[in-house]
């Protein structure tokens, strides 16, 4: 509704300081900026906007997010998604997907408090064994791991997708533009992405897109989103993205252990009665080590 603070809409695209704003009521989209050198707005931001012309406005200011997402270009935190409420993390039989980023990507979803799926895509190859024994180790965590077979059907992605606003994320090859182009029909897409309004065109491979599956369940595509930024994270936030460490924190000999190899550390014990894993006892070293570099800086 109109009235003095301006009317709703949400982020649907971000080109750099130019945003394409669909209005709540109408559903029409313009084109946005904001107010003086305010630039902190993402995609699935909701917002109030003044009209300055028929199909241009500017954003006023952002409603308070459920859930923020950001890229992963280290020492900047550039807003990726807003208001996401769950990560699809898309890997494929083959080729073989790196562990380490699918780590990330669980991490940077707890850390958010958004939830997690884990699509395993091209089911429909026979060589999945290596795979799904990789993948053992997530659902033992309590992540519902999705066998899948995009190219051939996408059925059983659907009930998952239902009042959910979902972001895809994957390596290159895993089929992320598969699923995309299955789940979105494709006029649909190329209509969106067109926004000659807005920008040169330089933005928009890699600028992200909010499309509707229904009127309750949204997807956000960002074109070659390998992972998220996690250098917002502090070392105590780090450690209880860990899901698996939660029960044991707190209760090493030394408050401020770092479980590296401090004396009587819960984790490390833990790790020895196989309650955590080595592989991912390795991932939080290594991110440890990442996230204390970036607070020297
Ligand atoms: P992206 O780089 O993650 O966007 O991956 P694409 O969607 O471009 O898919 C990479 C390759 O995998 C393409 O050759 C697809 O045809 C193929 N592919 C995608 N999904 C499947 C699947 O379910 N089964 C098989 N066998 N191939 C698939
Ligand atoms: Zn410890």
């Amino acid at each position: 509704a109109q009235d003095e603070t301006g009317l709703q809409g949400t982020v649907v695209a971000a080109y750099g300081k130019r945003y394409q704003v669909e209005l709540t009521d109408t559903k029409q989209r313009i084109s946005c900026v904001t107010r003086g050198k305010k630039t902190d707005l993402a995609c699935g931001d909701f917002v109030l906007v003044k009209l300055t012309d028929k199909e241009e406005g500017v954003v006023e200011s952002t409603l308070p997010r459920k859930t923020l997402l950001f890229r992963s270009n280290a020492f900047k935190s550039k807003m990726l998604a807003a208001n996401v409420t769950q990560i699809i993390i898309v890997l494929a039989t083959q080729p073989s997907f790196y562990e380490a980023l699918l780590n990330r990507c669980l991490i940077a979803a707890e850390a958010a408090g958004i939830k997690a799926l884990i699509v395993l895509n091209k089911c429909d190859l026979t060589d999945n064994h290596d795979a799904l024994r990789k993948l053992e180790l997530y659902s033992k965590l309590g992540y519902q791991v999705l066998p899948l077979s995009a190219k051939l059907d996408i059925s059983s992605l659907r009930p998952y997708l239902q009042d959910e606003v979902s972001i895809l994320v994957g390596q290159s090859g895993m089929g992320k533009s598969t699923i995309i182009n299955a789940l979105l029909p494709s006029e649909a897409v190329r209509t969106q992405e067109v926004s000659h309004v807005l920008d040169s065109g330089k933005h928009t491979t890699t600028a992200a897109h909010l499309y509707h599956l229904d009127a309750s369940s949204q997807l956000i595509d960002s074109p070659g989103l390998q992972e998220f930024g996690l250098h917002h994270l502090n070392t105590d936030e780090l450690e209880h993205a860990f899901i698996e460490f939660r029960p044991f924190l707190g209760k090493c000999r030394f408050n401020n252990c770092k479980h590296l190899q401090e004396p009587d550390c819960a984790i490390t014990e833990a790790l020895s009665q196989d309650k955590i894993s080595a592989e991912r006892l390795a991932i939080y070293k290594m991110l440890r080590t990442e996230i204390s570099h970036q607070i020297q800086h």
